[in-house]
């Protein structure tokens, strides 16, 4: 059987599976009832306004019905690396660039990303930052590196 409901409605790709939990406390107050109780797919396509959908159930939530910006999407800002304490990856770069920070322990301790993580409602994936902020790191120093 194919998975058909892992597409996006509206840019047809795939999506990756979010957790009620985790789209219960995004999504506005105002339209949480809209979310009932099924898990969702996030849309990963940078270019598509679409967050969360369920096609089973014909749902779906936009950049607009979300309460934080969603890191990939081309216009999110600020863009987060760390949503449990809101570190922008623009902060990262910062401390890589101008602080010298070369890893992870370095990021923790100059922007006070991944402490109290509460990824599992925070995250827009529902899942632990840290893949986001060692990419986050990993890019300030190739701009670091090519600014020499
Ligand atoms: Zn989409």
């Amino acid at each position: 059987m194919v998975e058909k409901n892992s597409l996006c409605p509206v840019c047809n790709q795939e999506g990756k599976l979010v957790k009620n939990i985790t789209v219960n406390h995004m999504v506005f107050n105002e339209i949480k009832q809209k979310v009932g109780d099924t898990d969702y797919f996030l849309c990963i396509n940078e270019t598509c306004n679409i967050v969360y959908f369920n096609q089973e159930y014909d749902v779906k939530f936009n950049e607009n019905e979300v309460k934080e910006p969603i890191w990939f999407k081309d216009d999110a800002n600020p863009k987060y690396v760390c949503y449990c304490n809101k570190v922008a990856e623009e902060q990262v770069f910062d401390a890589v660039i101008n602080k010298d920070a070369k890893n992870m322990k370095d990021i923790i301790r100059l922007t006070g990303a991944m402490k109290n993580g509460k990824c599992e409602i925070y995250n827009p994936l529902g899942k632990c930052c840290s893949p986001i902020v060692q990419e986050a790191i990993k890019k300030g120093l190739e701009i670091k590196e090519n600014t020499k």
